[in-house]
């Protein structure tokens, strides 16, 4: 059975999530710094009424299921959320649903023990504090295969040492879910294991923060980790476990990022669609040029085909409930992210001409942001080569010197078939 229709009722929420949105969050990022930033004095005095107002409307925390206080909604329906708020920088953050405390949650939820998830889990879910998912390295990121940072086994409990690299939100967060070497000698997929490590822990230095292009502050840390010690209970999941552990987040979050991509890229055209209804040039709106209707066009069919991958993919995550077996349409999602956003940026951009490229207008440092889609939870080259081997992990070779489908073949089997 087809159907792209939304529920009345939930249909009804997501016209509410859409007006609060642009009426309320938006305004945010002209006043506030970093989302990240929760004991900003400003950041409590706006933005946790409007945290409460999402939360009195049971709207809070959607990507948990009922047993963690969540609606237990699903992909289709976050999907259709992230669209909304995913506009807004402050979006997220304002329903419970920021990176990287979504995928962090979840893998608390899953590893965590009982004292854990009082200490840490309860706040996260609260946004009483914030948290950082560290596994980037500063030698190369592309490749967790060659992660050098260690955990060794000393006395009861484990000592951590190495470097990591672009640890976001590392300044802010209370804790870190770090990924170490414990089993050098393993089989490349079995010689990490997954740590929780609260920030005060002696040993843990930022050496520096980093800034991107367009964002507030400078979020992304550069970490130091000598002689951290945590006990033995800090290991989420078994030794050797961490590939395992961290695929519990990266599905969830690279679709999650992928809705507020479209979220984002849908607001760029919005932008460029009042725009050329509007700029007159030559005695006419440069709506009725043919090759501005062209990136007008080319935008709106991107916008719906990106739409449509991600809210297939979620349909086909609830059905299986198992992100195993959507790997290919996942990595696809990550793949074609990069592009749309950049693509329609860059022609809301150049369509404003002059005024687009200034600091007046968001398109630049959107176009940055492609970028940063494109890299965070690994490059759109990797997720290509994913998509392609998922493809061709099926396909039967031709058992010839020539393709199984040439005409004379094929028209030797047809005659066969009805002689
Ligand atoms: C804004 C932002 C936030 C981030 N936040 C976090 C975070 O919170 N925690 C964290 O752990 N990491 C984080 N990262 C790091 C991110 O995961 C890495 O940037 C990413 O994995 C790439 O690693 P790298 O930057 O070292 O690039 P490299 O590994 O040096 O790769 C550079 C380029 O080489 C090419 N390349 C690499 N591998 C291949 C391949 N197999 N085939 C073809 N080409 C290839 C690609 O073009 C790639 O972009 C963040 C990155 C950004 C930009």
């Amino acid at each position: 059975m087809w159907s792209f229709a939304t529920d009345p009722d939930f249909q009804a929420e997501i016209d509410w999530i859409d007006t609060f949105t642009r009426e309320k969050i938006e305004p945010l990022e002209y006043v506030l710094g970093s989302p990240w930033d929760i004991h900003d004095p400003e950041f409590v005095r706006l933005v946790r009424p409007l945290q409460a107002e999402v939360k009195a409307r049971g709207l809070w925390g959607c990507h948990l299921g009922p047993e963690l206080g969540g609606k237990g909604y699903g992909q289709v329906k976050l999907a259709l959320m992230n669209e909304q708020f995913g506009r807004a920088r402050f979006g997220p953050i304002v329903f419970g649903a920021q990176a990287p405390d979504t995928g962090n949650s979840e893998i608390l939820a899953h590893y965590g023990t009982p004292e854990q998830k009082k200490q840490f889990l309860e706040p996260l879910l609260a946004n009483e504090i914030v948290s950082c998912f560290s596994i980037t390295e500063p030698h190369g990121g592309a490749d967790p295969l060659g992660f050098k940072t260690t955990a060794v086994q000393e006395g009861n409990g484990w000592v951590i040492n190495g470097e990591k690299w672009f640890a976001s939100n590392a300044r802010y967060a209370a804790f870190y879910i770090i990924m170490a070497v414990t089993d050098p000698d393993a089989t490349p997929y079995r010689r990490m294991s997954m740590f929780i490590v609260p920030a005060d822990t002696p040993g843990i230095d930022i050496v520096r923060n980093y800034g991107v292009h367009g964002e507030p502050g400078d979020t992304h840390g550069h970490v130091r980790w000598t002689n951290v010690r945590v006990p033995p209970e800090n290991m989420l999941g078994g030794r050797g476990d961490a590939f395992i552990v961290a695929q519990v987040r990266l599905s969830g979050g690279r679709m999650h990022h992928a809705m507020r991509t479209l979220a984002l890229a849908t607001r760029a055209f919005e932008m460029m669609c009042e725009r050329v209804a509007s700029r007159v040039t030559r005695g006419e709106t440069l709506a009725n040029k043919q090759m501005v209707q062209e990136k007008i066009a080319d935008s709106w069919i991107e916008l719906r085909q990106f739409r449509l991958l991600i809210l297939e993919t979620a349909w086909l995550a609830d059905q299986n409930k198992d992100w195993k077996a959507v790997r290919k349409n996942v990595a696809a999602v990550k793949a074609i992210m990069p592009k749309i956003l950049h693509d329609i940026s860059s022609r809301a951009l150049h369509l404003h001409g002059s005024l687009g490229l200034s600091d007046d207008m968001p398109f630049v440092e959107w176009l940055v942001n492609s970028f940063h889609v494109g890299l965070a939870d690994g490059p759109t080259e990797v997720h290509k080569v994913t998509v392609a081997k998922e493809i061709l992990k099926t396909v039967k070779p031709a058992g010839g010197v020539f393709p199984s489908y040439g005409h004379a073949a094929r028209r030797a089997q047809a005659r066969r078939l009805y002689s």
